[in-house]
């Protein structure tokens, strides 16, 4: 494939491969969620002719949508805040749901996948920013969370996910995520299996920090105009 998205897929992943072996890590750890948020089914379906095996996607209604016209071949990873009367649709189709950020959702995700014969991956969002205005369980209350919605059945808790404060200069986000880092640490050896931190601003500093998900789109499919 050529083209401007196969090209900035390779740049990407290649961004991705050297700040993983400059932190001794290994690339394949670091998988990447290509971020289709406002994109056409056009671009989702060059992308995965690409090689992209993961979507994520922030609105249910636009996500199922495109699920619709692309299938299942990608794995779908809901990363933007899910509401509850969004999550029977939500569950019949995404894979991941990065953004469980309290016990109800945890809840009402998993009686409505089993419901389905599903089982969801869910990852924790933790709010490491501290900024009201994002969603996230502060991180004092995190683990304890998790203690909680481990055994619901129709989901496996598999880690957390968090974004740093906005910011032009990626060094700024390194603190934020090296906190997450260390509370990820703490969890369950069967919950450390995704840390889903790390977009196109910053993804290099967040995988020095950890990472084993990184999600981006503007790197790929060039500036949102939605
Ligand atoms: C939009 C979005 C991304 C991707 O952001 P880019 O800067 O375009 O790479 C990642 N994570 C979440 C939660 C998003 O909403």
């Amino acid at each position: 494939m050529t083209g401007r998205i196969a090209e900035n897929l390779d740049v990407v992943r290649e961004r991705i491969a050297s700040a993983a072996k400059m932190s001794g890590r290994d690339p394949d750890d670091v998988t990447l969620v290509v971020v289709t948020k406002t994109r056409s089914v056009e671009d989702i379906l060059e992308a995965i002719a690409c090689g992209a095996t993961d979507i994520g996607e922030n609105y249910v209604q636009e996500a199922l949508e495109k699920f619709e016209l692309v299938g299942d071949e990608p794995r779908w990873h809901m990363i933007g805040h899910l509401q509850r009367n969004k999550t029977r649709q939500a569950v019949r189709f995404f894979d991941c749901i990065h953004s469980v950020d309290n016990e109800e959702l945890a809840r009402e995700t998993g009686r409505r996948a089993v419901a389905l014969g599903r089982t969801l991956e869910v990852l924790v969002e933790v709010n490491i920013s501290g900024e009201e205005s994002k969603s996230g369980i502060e991180p004092e209350g995190a683990l304890e969370l998790v203690d909680k919605i481990c055994p619901i059945e129709g989901i496996q808790v598999c880690g957390f996910m968090g974004m740093p404060p906005v910011s032009q200069n990626r060094e700024d986000a390194r603190v934020y995520f090296a906190r997450l880092r260390e509370l990820w640490d703490r969890l369950p050896k069967e919950q450390r299996v995704h840390l889903s931190m790390g977009m196109t601003g910053d993804f290099e500093t967040a995988i020095e920090e950890g990472s084993t998900m990184v999600r981006i789109g503007t790197a790929i499919f060039g500036q949102r105009h939605l």
